[in-house]
């Protein structure tokens, strides 16, 4: 059975988005079989990925207020061993329409239930706000990735969300995990940058991974082009950092990357790591900070 990740900040602009697109690319290029769950109204993983949004046949709408399978919105991606599960406008409406709806919370969980065995990752983007749609996601997710901006007020949000994630735990999602914080749009030449990831190390330990997202003009224009920036530019940093942290992911997975052309093959360590120490008991954990990692350091 694959595992679900939520990618949730409810800061808006932070790289969530981004950080599914590229990640997910990234990740079906090692073999992975994965699935792109648009959770977000804007849709902007679905538009990424060069999907023209008016011309859906179905979205996660239907399925999550119309009792449509999951099966029959999800569609593929120019990216071999990615689908997506796009999000159309209607979505917008589903906030307020779940708000009465039976089994609210638990929509997302219930409609992923059917295809989780047949991927191995399936990433969650969520809308920037802690609503029910994000909710269903922390519900649905084995664990959550948290893209945080290297800016000043990056640590202000995330009590927030822990507090989030903690009241998600108690009630809908027990064993929800914390995958990891991702440092994102770093940029080297400021101070402000290395302050606040050595900050959110600090706070997050070994949560936070070791790959940080620099900033990169290529990652804001790939999806004006609608590519992953892996297929718009692959010698960028920005591909290099997505496929660095892909592997590190995998890493803490223990899973070696698939060679291509083998896509079938699951590894047996499928949730392994999800008792892993930077994970659940990292939320509290006050580590010391790291050195900041090779891709940020560099570029
Ligand atoms: P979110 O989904 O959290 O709202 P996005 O992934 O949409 O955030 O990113 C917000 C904006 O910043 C987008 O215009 C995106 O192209 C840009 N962006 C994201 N990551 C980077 C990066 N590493 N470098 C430069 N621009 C980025
Ligand atoms: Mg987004």
């Amino acid at each position: 059975m694959g595992q679900t990740i939520a990618c949730a900040n409810q800061k808006g602009g932070v790289g969530k988005t981004t950080t599914v697109v590229n990640l997910a690319t990234a990740l079906a290029l090692t073999g992975q079989r994965v699935l792109v769950v648009d959770l977000d109204p804007q849709g902007n993983a679905t538009s990424g990925f060069g999907i023209d949004r008016s011309r859906l046949d179905g979205s996660l709408y239907e399925v999550l207020l119309e009792e449509r399978g999951l099966d029959s919105v999800i569609i593929a991606t120019d990216v071999d061993g990615c689908a997506i599960a796009p999000a159309s406008v209607a979505l917008a409406g589903a906030e307020i329409e779940l708000a009465t709806a039976p089994q609210r919370e638990r929509r997302v969980k219930r409609a992923l239930a059917g295809v989780t065995d047949r991927f191995d990752y399936l990433l969650i983007d969520c809308p920037p706000s802690l609503g029910l749609l994000t909710v269903n996601a922390l519900t649905a997710a084995t664990s959550v990735l948290i893209p945080t901006q290297c800016e000043y007020y990056a640590l202000e949000g995330l009590s927030q969300l822990i507090a989030t994630l903690n009241l998600v735990r108690d009630n809908l999602n027990p064993t929800l995990a914390i995958k990891g914080v991702v440092l994102t749009m770093f940029d080297a030449r400021t101070n402000l940058s290395s302050d606040v990831a050595s900050e959110v190390r600090g706070h997050f330990g070994h949560a936070v991974f070791d790959t940080m997202i620099p900033r990169s003009v290529r990652l804001s224009e790939a999806p004006s082009f609608g590519l992953p920036i892996a297929l718009y530019r692959a010698d960028s940093r920005g591909a290099e950092a997505y496929t660095a942290l892909a592997a590190e992911l995998l890493r803490r997975d223990s899973r070696e990357p698939v060679k291509p052309g083998t896509p079938e093959t699951t590894p047996a360590t499928d949730t392994a790591a999800i008792r892993a120490p930077w994970q659940a008991a990292a939320v509290t954990a006050q580590t010391p900070a790291t050195e900041p990692a090779a891709i940020g350091a560099r570029s």
